[in-house]
C-alpha cells in the first residue's frame, strides 16, 4: 500500500491532488482544519471511484497537531509516501495598508505549516528511505504581483525550502519538488473582486484561470517514477502569466 497525505484537501487544488492520487492507486489521507463536510465529500468522491483513505482534522499551523497527524498515519497505515504540502492562505494587502495579523497568519500556514509537515514526514520516509515531498508554491514566489508582497514573500520561502530541503533529503531516497501555478479557479479566486480579476486576465496569455485538476496532474507526475530523477525544482503552470 501506498499513502500520500494532501494538506488542505477539503477545497480546490488540494481536493483534486487528492481525487488524482486515489485515482493513481495512493490510498489519501485528506487533511483539513475547518470544513467537515466539504473534506467528507472529497473521501466520498475517492471511494465513489473505487479508491480508499480516511479524513484527518489537523491544523498545519500547530506542529503539535502535525506531529500527531504523521504519526496516526504512519500507525494506522505503516508508512508515508507521498506528502503534498497545500494548505495555504492568501491575504492581498499592498504593503502601507497592511493589518496587524497579516504577516504573521500567512507566514505561519504557507511557510511555517509547510516546515513542519515535510520534517514530520520526512522522519517517516527516512526509515523506508523512499518519499516525495510536493509543496505547493505560487507563480507570485516569484513574479510580482502588486498587493501579494506578504504572500509572495511566503512563496518565495516555500521555493527556497524545497531547493534546500531537496538537497538534504537526496541522500535518503526523497525527492522534494514544487509547484507553481498562476491564477487557478478556486475559491481563493473567487475572493478577488471581479474588475480585478478581469485585470489579472488580460495579462494571462491563454486568458482563461487554469484548473484544479490541471494542478493535480503535474502533481501526480510529480509523485510518480516518470520523476525519480527530479529533485529540486519548481515547475510554473501559469498560462504563460510569468513568461
Ligand atoms: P482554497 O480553495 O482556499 O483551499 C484551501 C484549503 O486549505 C482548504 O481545504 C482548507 O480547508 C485548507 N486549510 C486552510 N487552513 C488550513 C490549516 N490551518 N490546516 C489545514 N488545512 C487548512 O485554496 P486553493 O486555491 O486550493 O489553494 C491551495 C494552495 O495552492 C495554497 O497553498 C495556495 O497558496 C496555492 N495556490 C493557489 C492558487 C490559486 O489561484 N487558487 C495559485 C497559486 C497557488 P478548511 O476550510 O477545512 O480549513
Amino acid at each position: 500500500m501506498s499513502v500520500a497525505i494532501v494538506t488542505g484537501a477539503s477545497k480546490g487544488i488540494g481536493k483534486a491532488c487528492a481525487i488524482k492520487l486515489a485515482e493513481d492507486g495512493y490510498t489519501v489521507v485528506v487533511n483539513y482544519s475547518r470544513s467537515d463536510d466539504a473534506a467528507q465529500s472529497t473521501l466520498d468522491e475517492i471511494k465513489a471511484a473505487g479508491g480508499d483513505g480516511m479524513i484527518y482534522k489537523a491544523d498545519v499551523s500547530d506542529p503539535a497537531q502535525v506531529k500527531k497527524m504523521m504519526r496516526d498515519v504512519d500507525k494506522t497505515y505503516g508508512g508515508i509516501d507521498v506528502l503534498v504540502n497545500n494548505a495555504g492562505i492568501v491575504k492581498d494587502e499592498y504593503l502601507l495598508m497592511m493589518s496587524g495579523d497579516t504577516l504573521d497568519k500567512c507566514f505561519d500556514l504557507n511557510v511555517k505549516g509547510y516546515v513542519y509537515c515535510a520534517q514530520a514526514a520526512a522522519l517517516k520516509m527516512f526509515k523506508k528511505k523512499k518519499g516525495v515531498i510536493i509543496n505547493m508554491s505560487s507563480v507570485s514566489g516569484s513574479f510580482a504581483l502588486a498587493g501579494q508582497c506578504v504572500y509572495s514573500a511566503t512563496k518565495g520561502a516555500v521555493n527556497s525550502f524545497t531547493h534546500t530541503a531537496a538537497k538534504e533529503l537526496a541522500p535518503y531516497g526523497i525527492r522534494v519538488n514544487a509547484v507553481a501555478p498562476g491564477f487557478i479557479a478556486t475559491e481563493m479566486i473567487d475572493a478577488i473582486p471581479e474588475d480585478k480579476k478581469a485585470e489579472y486576465l488580460k495579462v494571462i496569455p491563454m486568458q482563461r484561470f487554469g484548473r484544479a485538476e490541471e494542478v493535480a496532474a503535474v502533481v501526480s507526475m510529480l509523485a510518480s517514477d516518470a520523476c525519480a530523477y527530479m529533485t529540486g525544482q519548481v515547475i510554473t503552470l501559469d498560462g504563460g502569466l510569468s513568461l
